[in-house]
């Protein structure tokens, strides 16, 4: 087994460093970055001012069929899906694909100030949550686990920073 991390329109490397180290920690598996060089133009609507996610995912399908493993998209664009305002992220239930954006996690989004330790906490728990969600994990009504759902950068606050023991034992971490 093995998650691959593709950055599109995502630059920083110091966080995508830290995300492999702790995904490592929790996952026990091989983490790597994946250089998928994705057109995702045809994702954006310029009516919104964001890109549709499931289209995004829907191009990684179509262009990936060979890699080996889950593949999480990590982006700083702005996400949405139709029926709601955006989103955090989307994933394949019990599948290979994911896709995360960071834009909504920076506090500057909402406050103007920086806080890289905030950010940083919040991008981890958006992304264990979407490859919960992979591993087949669905939403949990614990506030204490990362698997509980989020649709405010409010409730990702308030979340916990992993899975409970209840969802670890669902996709056998140990
Ligand atoms: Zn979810
Ligand atoms: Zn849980």
């Amino acid at each position: 087994m093995k998650i691959n991390l593709a950055p599109i329109k995502f630059s920083n490397k110091a966080f995508l460093e830290r995300l492999i180290r702790d995904l490592k920690n929790v996952f026990q598996v091989n983490i790597e970055i994946l250089d998928l060089f994705l057109d995702i133009s045809d994702s954006y609507s310029a009516e919104r001012k964001q890109f549709y996610s499931t289209k995004i995912l829907e191009t990684a399908i179509k262009n990936t069929g060979q890699t080996e493993g889950k593949i999480l998209i990590i982006t700083e664009m702005d996400l949405y899906v139709p029926v709601l305002t955006f989103v955090f992220g989307e994933a394949q239930l019990n599948g290979k694909y994911s896709v995360i954006s960071s834009c909504r996690l920076h506090e500057e989004f909402y406050t103007g100030h920086t806080n890289n330790e905030l950010f940083y906490e919040r991008l981890l728990k958006e992304t264990l949550h979407e490859l919960g969600h992979n591993f087949g994990l669905l939403h949990c009504l614990d506030w204490d686990c990362v698997m509980h759902s989020s649709n405010s950068i409010e409730e990702v606050d308030i979340k916990g920073l992993s899975y409970c023991g209840h969802c670890r034992k669902e996709i056998n971490l140990l």
